[in-house]
Protein backbone atom coordinates (compact mmCIF):
# COMPACT_ATOMS: atom_id res chain seq x y z
CA UNK A 1 0.00 0.00 0.00
CA UNK A 2 1.46 3.55 -0.63
CA UNK A 3 1.65 5.86 2.52
CA UNK A 4 2.94 9.11 1.14
CA UNK A 5 1.47 10.22 -1.93
CA UNK A 6 3.34 13.56 -2.72
CA UNK A 7 1.39 16.13 -4.05
CA UNK A 8 1.68 16.21 -8.11
CA UNK A 9 1.76 12.52 -8.59
CA UNK A 10 0.37 11.69 -11.49
CA UNK A 11 -1.59 8.10 -12.17
CA UNK A 12 -2.87 7.45 -15.68
CA UNK A 13 -2.35 11.05 -16.66
CA UNK A 14 -4.45 12.46 -13.58
CA UNK A 15 -3.51 13.86 -10.46
CA UNK A 16 -3.57 11.60 -7.45
CA UNK A 17 -6.51 11.43 -5.85
CA UNK A 18 -7.73 11.49 -2.08
CA UNK A 19 -11.39 10.40 -1.44
CA UNK A 20 -13.47 11.19 1.65
CA UNK A 21 -16.74 9.91 2.96
CA UNK A 22 -19.23 12.16 3.46
CA UNK A 23 -20.48 15.23 1.69
CA UNK A 24 -20.92 17.77 4.44
CA UNK A 25 -19.20 21.50 4.99
CA UNK A 26 -16.34 19.30 6.78
CA UNK A 27 -15.56 17.29 3.68
CA UNK A 28 -16.21 20.65 1.35
CA UNK A 29 -13.14 22.12 2.87
CA UNK A 30 -11.28 19.13 2.74
CA UNK A 31 -11.62 18.97 -0.59
CA UNK A 32 -11.10 23.02 -0.83
CA UNK A 33 -7.69 21.65 1.02
CA UNK A 34 -6.66 18.78 -0.98
CA UNK A 35 -7.14 20.04 -4.42
CA UNK A 36 -5.20 23.61 -3.04
CA UNK A 37 -2.14 20.92 -2.93
CA UNK A 38 -2.78 19.74 -6.46
CA UNK A 39 -4.94 16.59 -5.90
CA UNK A 40 -8.23 15.61 -7.65
CA UNK A 41 -10.87 14.34 -4.94
CA UNK A 42 -13.69 11.96 -4.78
CA UNK A 43 -16.63 12.11 -2.33
CA UNK A 44 -19.32 9.77 -1.22
CA UNK A 45 -22.21 10.78 -0.08
CA UNK A 46 -25.72 9.54 -0.75
CA UNK A 47 -26.76 13.17 -1.96
CA UNK A 48 -26.11 14.15 -5.60
CA UNK A 49 -26.02 17.90 -4.87
CA UNK A 50 -24.15 17.60 -1.29
CA UNK A 51 -21.57 20.55 -0.18
CA UNK A 52 -18.69 18.87 -0.78
CA UNK A 53 -19.85 16.98 -4.09
CA UNK A 54 -20.49 20.43 -5.60
CA UNK A 55 -16.91 21.20 -5.44
CA UNK A 56 -15.21 17.67 -5.93
CA UNK A 57 -13.64 16.57 -8.99
CA UNK A 58 -15.30 13.35 -8.95
CA UNK A 59 -18.66 12.33 -6.45
CA UNK A 60 -20.26 9.02 -6.43
CA UNK A 61 -23.63 9.34 -5.15
CA UNK A 62 -24.65 6.12 -2.83
CA UNK A 63 -25.24 5.02 0.40
CA UNK A 64 -22.47 4.36 2.91
CA UNK A 65 -22.85 0.67 3.39
CA UNK A 66 -23.61 0.33 -1.00
CA UNK A 67 -20.95 -2.27 -1.80
CA UNK A 68 -20.34 -0.81 -5.23
CA UNK A 69 -20.14 2.68 -3.82
CA UNK A 70 -16.93 1.26 -1.65
CA UNK A 71 -15.52 -0.50 -4.33
CA UNK A 72 -15.56 2.48 -6.51
CA UNK A 73 -14.17 4.88 -3.85
CA UNK A 74 -11.45 2.51 -3.07
CA UNK A 75 -10.52 2.69 -7.19
CA UNK A 76 -10.42 6.06 -7.15
CA UNK A 77 -8.81 7.45 -4.17
CA UNK A 78 -5.07 6.45 -3.24
CA UNK A 79 -6.35 7.41 0.05
CA UNK A 80 -9.32 7.50 2.01
CA UNK A 81 -10.53 9.67 5.46
CA UNK A 82 -14.22 10.37 6.60
CA UNK A 83 -15.80 13.74 7.41
CA UNK A 84 -18.40 12.28 9.45
CA UNK A 85 -18.40 10.16 12.90
CA UNK A 86 -21.37 8.12 11.80
CA UNK A 87 -19.86 7.20 8.96
CA UNK A 88 -20.30 3.10 9.36
CA UNK A 89 -16.85 1.95 10.98
CA UNK A 90 -17.42 -1.39 8.50
CA UNK A 91 -16.88 0.76 5.21
CA UNK A 92 -13.84 2.14 6.67
CA UNK A 93 -12.82 -1.06 7.69
CA UNK A 94 -13.76 -2.56 4.72
CA UNK A 95 -11.81 0.43 2.27
CA UNK A 96 -8.90 -0.04 4.72
CA UNK A 97 -8.52 -3.59 3.14
CA UNK A 98 -7.21 -2.05 -0.15
CA UNK A 99 -6.25 1.65 1.10
CA UNK A 100 -4.74 3.88 3.41
CA UNK A 101 -7.57 4.66 5.51
CA UNK A 102 -7.21 7.96 8.52
CA UNK A 103 -8.49 8.24 10.86
CA UNK A 104 -8.74 3.73 11.68
CA UNK A 105 -12.18 2.24 12.00
CA UNK A 106 -11.45 1.12 15.61
CA UNK A 107 -11.20 5.00 16.26
CA UNK A 108 -14.10 5.77 15.21
CA UNK A 109 -16.37 2.52 16.44
CA UNK A 110 -14.68 4.51 19.96
CA UNK A 111 -15.56 7.92 19.33
CA UNK A 112 -19.18 6.57 17.95
CA UNK A 113 -20.10 5.10 21.43
CA UNK A 114 -20.36 6.82 24.40
CA UNK A 115 -19.58 4.40 26.50
CA UNK A 116 -16.50 2.90 25.01
CA UNK A 117 -15.04 7.10 24.45
CA UNK A 118 -15.03 7.83 28.42
CA UNK A 119 -13.91 4.69 29.02
CA UNK A 120 -11.17 5.38 26.57
CA UNK A 121 -10.89 8.92 28.68
CA UNK A 122 -10.54 7.09 31.83
CA UNK A 123 -7.55 4.85 30.59
CA UNK A 124 -6.03 8.24 29.98
CA UNK A 125 -6.72 9.70 32.89
CA UNK A 126 -5.69 6.99 34.82
CA UNK A 127 -2.14 7.82 33.83
CA UNK A 128 -1.94 11.61 33.84
CA UNK A 129 -4.78 12.33 31.41
CA UNK A 130 -8.13 14.40 32.27
CA UNK A 131 -10.91 12.80 33.33
CA UNK A 132 -14.76 12.21 31.90
CA UNK A 133 -17.52 13.62 34.17
CA UNK A 134 -18.67 10.75 36.80
CA UNK A 135 -20.81 8.96 34.67
CA UNK A 136 -22.66 5.73 34.89
CA UNK A 137 -24.03 3.13 31.79
CA UNK A 138 -27.63 2.14 31.68
CA UNK A 139 -28.15 -0.90 29.06
CA UNK A 140 -30.94 -2.67 31.54
CA UNK A 141 -34.04 -2.31 33.75
CA UNK A 142 -31.48 -2.84 36.29
CA UNK A 143 -29.01 -0.04 35.58
CA UNK A 144 -31.61 2.37 37.23
CA UNK A 145 -31.88 1.25 40.37
CA UNK A 146 -28.16 1.12 40.80
CA UNK A 147 -27.37 4.78 39.70
CA UNK A 148 -25.59 6.28 42.21
CA UNK A 149 -27.67 8.93 44.25
CA UNK A 150 -24.84 11.69 43.05
CA UNK A 151 -25.70 11.68 39.80
CA UNK A 152 -28.95 13.43 39.86
CA UNK A 153 -29.44 15.91 38.26
CA UNK A 154 -27.79 14.57 35.14
CA UNK A 155 -28.09 14.19 31.42
CA UNK A 156 -29.36 11.02 30.22
CA UNK A 157 -27.29 10.58 26.78
CA UNK A 158 -27.71 7.88 23.80
CA UNK A 159 -24.17 5.94 23.84
CA UNK A 160 -24.90 6.21 19.67
CA UNK A 161 -25.87 8.71 17.00
CA UNK A 162 -25.91 11.49 19.14
CA UNK A 163 -25.07 15.46 17.97
CA UNK A 164 -25.66 18.78 18.67
CA UNK A 165 -27.52 18.44 21.42
CA UNK A 166 -30.07 15.18 19.79
CA UNK A 167 -30.44 11.65 22.42
CA UNK A 168 -29.95 14.11 25.39
CA UNK A 169 -32.36 14.74 28.22
CA UNK A 170 -32.03 16.46 31.65
CA UNK A 171 -33.10 14.52 34.42
CA UNK A 172 -33.60 15.62 38.38
CA UNK A 173 -34.61 12.65 39.70
CA UNK A 174 -35.00 8.63 39.59
CA UNK A 175 -39.01 9.19 38.05
CA UNK A 176 -37.36 11.63 35.53
CA UNK A 177 -34.69 9.34 34.43
CA UNK A 178 -36.95 6.28 33.88
CA UNK A 179 -39.42 8.04 31.79
CA UNK A 180 -36.36 9.74 29.68
CA UNK A 181 -34.81 6.05 29.44
CA UNK A 182 -38.25 4.88 28.27
CA UNK A 183 -38.30 7.42 25.75
CA UNK A 184 -35.05 6.88 24.54
CA UNK A 185 -36.33 3.13 23.41
CA UNK A 186 -34.29 1.99 26.50
CA UNK A 187 -31.08 1.87 23.99
CA UNK A 188 -27.77 1.92 26.02
CA UNK A 189 -27.17 5.30 27.25
CA UNK A 190 -24.81 6.84 29.42
CA UNK A 191 -26.01 8.89 32.57
CA UNK A 192 -23.75 12.11 33.34
CA UNK A 193 -23.39 14.03 36.54
CA UNK A 194 -24.82 17.94 35.77
CA UNK A 195 -21.94 20.00 36.21
CA UNK A 196 -20.92 24.25 36.99
CA UNK A 197 -19.49 24.68 33.79
CA UNK A 198 -17.46 27.70 33.90
CA UNK A 199 -17.19 27.49 29.94
CA UNK A 200 -16.23 24.75 27.35
CA UNK A 201 -13.17 24.72 25.21
CA UNK A 202 -12.24 22.20 22.71
CA UNK A 203 -8.17 21.25 21.14
CA UNK A 204 -7.88 20.22 17.86
CA UNK A 205 -4.04 17.68 16.83
CA UNK A 206 -3.23 16.08 14.26
CA UNK A 207 -1.13 12.87 14.00
CA UNK A 208 0.85 11.35 11.02
CA UNK A 209 1.65 7.33 11.03
CA UNK A 210 4.82 7.87 11.79
CA UNK A 211 3.11 9.05 15.38
CA UNK A 212 4.08 12.84 15.16
CA UNK A 213 1.74 14.50 16.95
CA UNK A 214 1.01 18.61 16.24
CA UNK A 215 -1.67 21.10 18.22
CA UNK A 216 -3.81 23.88 17.50
CA UNK A 217 -4.91 26.09 20.24
CA UNK A 218 -7.14 25.85 22.62
CA UNK A 219 -10.35 27.29 21.23
CA UNK A 220 -13.54 28.63 23.80
CA UNK A 221 -16.93 27.18 22.65
CA UNK A 222 -20.19 28.61 23.65
CA UNK A 223 -23.12 26.67 22.81
CA UNK A 224 -26.72 27.56 22.41
CA UNK A 225 -29.54 25.11 22.67
CA UNK A 226 -26.66 22.30 22.17
CA UNK A 227 -25.23 23.78 19.41
CA UNK A 228 -22.22 25.16 18.96
CA UNK A 229 -22.57 29.20 18.51
CA UNK A 230 -19.30 31.01 19.31
CA UNK A 231 -15.62 30.28 19.26
CA UNK A 232 -13.13 32.31 20.45
CA UNK A 233 -9.36 31.84 19.99
CA UNK A 234 -6.82 34.12 21.35
CA UNK A 235 -4.65 34.80 24.22
CA UNK A 236 -6.46 34.28 27.59
CA UNK A 237 -9.55 33.17 26.12
CA UNK A 238 -9.26 29.74 28.40
CA UNK A 239 -6.93 30.07 31.78
CA UNK A 240 -3.18 29.51 30.75
CA UNK A 241 -3.02 26.42 33.29
CA UNK A 242 -6.14 24.62 31.40
CA UNK A 243 -5.13 25.41 28.06
CA UNK A 244 -1.98 23.43 28.36
CA UNK A 245 -3.52 20.85 30.74
CA UNK A 246 -6.10 20.22 27.93
CA UNK A 247 -3.89 20.23 24.96
CA UNK A 248 -1.64 17.85 26.55
CA UNK A 249 -4.61 15.62 27.49
CA UNK A 250 -5.67 15.48 23.90
CA UNK A 251 -2.35 14.56 22.82
CA UNK A 252 -2.63 11.42 24.85
CA UNK A 253 -5.89 10.55 23.61
CA UNK A 254 -4.86 10.29 19.85
CA UNK A 255 -1.57 8.62 21.04
CA UNK A 256 -3.06 5.71 23.33
CA UNK A 257 -5.77 5.04 20.26
CA UNK A 258 -2.13 5.18 17.78
CA UNK A 259 -4.66 7.64 15.99
CA UNK A 260 -3.74 9.25 12.38
CA UNK A 261 -5.58 12.32 11.25
CA UNK A 262 -7.76 15.13 12.96
CA UNK A 263 -8.66 14.59 16.38
CA UNK A 264 -10.68 17.06 18.09
CA UNK A 265 -11.79 16.94 22.52
CA UNK A 266 -14.02 19.13 23.57
CA UNK A 267 -14.19 20.09 27.63
CA UNK A 268 -15.44 21.58 29.93
CA UNK A 269 -14.05 24.48 32.31
CA UNK A 270 -15.52 23.95 36.09
CA UNK A 271 -16.45 26.96 38.22
CA UNK A 272 -13.69 25.47 40.37
CA UNK A 273 -11.35 25.64 37.79
CA UNK A 274 -11.15 22.22 37.21
CA UNK A 275 -11.56 20.31 33.70
CA UNK A 276 -13.18 17.17 32.52
CA UNK A 277 -13.28 15.96 29.59
CA UNK A 278 -16.36 15.24 27.53
CA UNK A 279 -16.11 14.25 24.15
CA UNK A 280 -14.34 13.57 20.63
CA UNK A 281 -14.79 14.03 17.03
CA UNK A 282 -12.41 11.36 14.83
CA UNK A 283 -12.52 14.24 12.21
CA UNK A 284 -11.99 18.69 11.94
CA UNK A 285 -14.36 20.30 14.05
CA UNK A 286 -16.61 23.08 13.41
CA UNK A 287 -14.66 24.71 16.73
CA UNK A 288 -11.86 24.84 14.15
CA UNK A 289 -12.91 26.52 11.29
CA UNK A 290 -11.28 29.70 12.18
CA UNK A 291 -8.18 27.96 11.61
CA UNK A 292 -8.83 28.34 7.55
CA UNK A 293 -8.32 31.90 8.23
CA UNK A 294 -6.23 32.69 11.15
CA UNK A 295 -3.53 29.78 11.20
CA UNK A 296 -0.84 28.86 9.09
CA UNK A 297 -2.07 25.75 8.46
CA UNK A 298 -5.80 24.86 8.94
CA UNK A 299 -7.56 21.54 10.60
CA UNK A 300 -8.12 20.74 7.09
CA UNK A 301 -4.60 21.11 5.53
CA UNK A 302 -3.80 18.98 8.58
CA UNK A 303 -6.12 16.33 7.72
CA UNK A 304 -4.72 16.40 4.07
CA UNK A 305 -1.42 15.91 4.99
CA UNK A 306 -2.26 12.95 7.43
CA UNK A 307 -3.91 10.99 5.15
CA UNK A 308 -1.29 11.78 2.37
CA UNK A 309 1.63 10.92 4.35
CA UNK A 310 3.16 14.38 4.60
CA UNK A 311 4.85 16.09 7.13
CA UNK A 312 3.17 18.17 9.68
CA UNK A 313 4.51 21.25 10.50
CA UNK A 314 3.25 22.99 13.37
CA UNK A 315 0.60 25.48 12.85
CA UNK A 316 0.81 29.12 14.09
CA UNK A 317 -2.18 31.67 14.98
CA UNK A 318 -1.67 34.65 13.33
CA UNK A 319 -4.50 36.96 14.21
CA UNK A 320 -7.06 36.19 17.12
CA UNK A 321 -9.87 34.55 15.73
CA UNK A 322 -14.17 34.75 16.55
CA UNK A 323 -16.16 32.31 14.57
CA UNK A 324 -19.56 32.88 14.47
CA UNK A 325 -22.00 30.09 13.28
CA UNK A 326 -24.58 30.28 10.65
CA UNK A 327 -27.39 28.52 11.58
CA UNK A 328 -30.61 28.35 9.20
CA UNK A 329 -32.82 30.17 11.77
CA UNK A 330 -31.19 33.63 10.81
CA UNK A 331 -32.56 33.21 6.96
CA UNK A 332 -36.02 33.81 8.87
CA UNK A 333 -37.39 36.80 10.14
CA UNK A 334 -39.45 37.09 13.22
CA UNK A 335 -42.67 35.84 11.84
CA UNK A 336 -41.14 32.91 9.99
CA UNK A 337 -40.99 34.65 6.47
CA UNK A 338 -37.63 33.89 5.15
CA UNK A 339 -35.67 37.24 5.02
CA UNK A 340 -32.42 38.64 2.94
CA UNK A 341 -28.95 38.74 4.87
CA UNK A 342 -27.27 42.09 5.58
CA UNK A 343 -24.14 40.53 3.65
CA UNK A 344 -23.18 43.85 2.56
CA UNK A 345 -22.98 45.49 5.81
CA UNK A 346 -21.24 42.44 7.37
CA UNK A 347 -18.38 42.30 4.56
CA UNK A 348 -17.32 45.83 5.10
CA UNK A 349 -16.41 44.92 8.52
CA UNK A 350 -12.58 44.79 8.84
CA UNK A 351 -11.11 41.05 9.00
CA UNK A 352 -14.36 39.56 7.90
CA UNK A 353 -14.00 36.38 6.68
CA UNK A 354 -17.78 34.80 4.83
CA UNK A 355 -18.01 30.74 4.62
CA UNK A 356 -21.26 29.61 3.29
CA UNK A 357 -22.04 25.77 2.48
CA UNK A 358 -23.71 25.93 -0.65
CA UNK A 359 -26.74 24.78 1.02
CA UNK A 360 -29.76 25.50 -0.64
CA UNK A 361 -32.26 25.09 1.71
CA UNK A 362 -32.16 27.33 4.73
CA UNK A 363 -33.79 25.12 7.92
CA UNK A 364 -33.44 26.05 12.00
CA UNK A 365 -30.92 24.70 13.02
CA UNK A 366 -29.00 23.76 9.77
CA UNK A 367 -25.35 24.67 9.60
CA UNK A 368 -25.38 26.88 6.91
CA UNK A 369 -22.64 28.77 7.10
CA UNK A 370 -19.90 30.58 9.48
CA UNK A 371 -18.35 33.82 9.75
CA UNK A 372 -14.48 34.49 11.19
CA UNK A 373 -13.18 37.65 11.93
CA UNK A 374 -9.57 38.01 12.41
CA UNK A 375 -7.75 40.86 14.04
CA UNK A 376 -4.35 41.98 15.25
CA UNK A 377 -5.72 41.55 18.38
CA UNK A 378 -8.71 39.84 20.62
CA UNK A 379 -10.77 43.53 21.44
CA UNK A 380 -10.35 44.24 17.59
CA UNK A 381 -12.08 40.77 16.12
CA UNK A 382 -14.53 40.70 19.11
CA UNK A 383 -15.72 44.29 18.50
CA UNK A 384 -16.27 43.45 14.75
CA UNK A 385 -18.12 40.13 15.26
CA UNK A 386 -20.12 41.81 17.99
CA UNK A 387 -21.20 44.69 15.30
CA UNK A 388 -21.55 41.42 12.88
CA UNK A 389 -24.07 39.80 14.81
CA UNK A 390 -26.04 42.91 16.05
CA UNK A 391 -26.75 43.19 11.85
CA UNK A 392 -27.33 39.35 11.42
CA UNK A 393 -29.67 39.02 14.59
CA UNK A 394 -27.26 36.80 16.89
CA UNK A 395 -27.43 37.55 20.65
CA UNK A 396 -24.37 39.08 22.00
CA UNK A 397 -21.93 37.32 23.79
P1 LIG B 1 -21.91 17.66 19.66
O1 LIG B 1 -22.67 18.40 18.61
O2 LIG B 1 -20.79 18.47 20.24
O3 LIG B 1 -21.48 16.29 19.25
P2 LIG B 1 -23.57 16.31 21.53
O4 LIG B 1 -24.99 16.28 21.15
O5 LIG B 1 -22.78 15.12 21.30
O6 LIG B 1 -22.92 17.54 20.88
P3 LIG B 1 -22.53 16.96 24.19
O7 LIG B 1 -21.31 17.63 23.68
O8 LIG B 1 -22.33 15.77 25.02
O9 LIG B 1 -23.58 16.63 23.05
O10 LIG B 1 -23.41 18.02 25.00
C1 LIG B 1 -23.91 19.20 24.38
C2 LIG B 1 -23.79 20.35 25.35
O11 LIG B 1 -24.57 20.12 26.54
C3 LIG B 1 -22.37 20.56 25.87
O12 LIG B 1 -21.60 21.29 24.97
C4 LIG B 1 -22.66 21.29 27.20
O13 LIG B 1 -22.99 22.65 26.95
C5 LIG B 1 -23.91 20.61 27.71
N1 LIG B 1 -23.54 19.48 28.59
C6 LIG B 1 -23.28 18.20 28.18
N2 LIG B 1 -22.95 17.42 29.23
C7 LIG B 1 -22.99 18.19 30.33
C8 LIG B 1 -22.74 17.94 31.74
N3 LIG B 1 -22.40 16.74 32.19
N4 LIG B 1 -22.88 18.99 32.60
C9 LIG B 1 -23.26 20.21 32.13
N5 LIG B 1 -23.51 20.51 30.83
C10 LIG B 1 -23.36 19.51 29.93
MG1 LIG C 1 -20.39 18.14 22.05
Amino acid sequence: MTSVILPGTVIDGRPATLGVLGGGQLGRMFVHAAQALGYDTVVLDPDPASPAGRVSHHQIATGYRDADGLRELAACALAITTEFENVPAEALAELARTRPVAPAAEAVAIAQDRIREKAHFARCAASGGVAPAPHAVIEREADLADVPAGLLPGILKTARLGYDGKGQARVATRDELAAAWASMGRVACVLEKMLPLACECSVIVARGRDGQVVSLPVQRNLHRGGILAVTEVFEGNVPAASADIAQAATIKIANELDYVGVLCVEYFVLDSGELVVNEMAPRPHNSGHYTVDACDASQFDLQVRALAGLPLAPPRQHSAAVMLNLLGDLWFDAHGAPRALPWREVLALPGAHLHLYGKTEARRGRKMGHLTFTGASAETARGNALRAAALLGIEPF
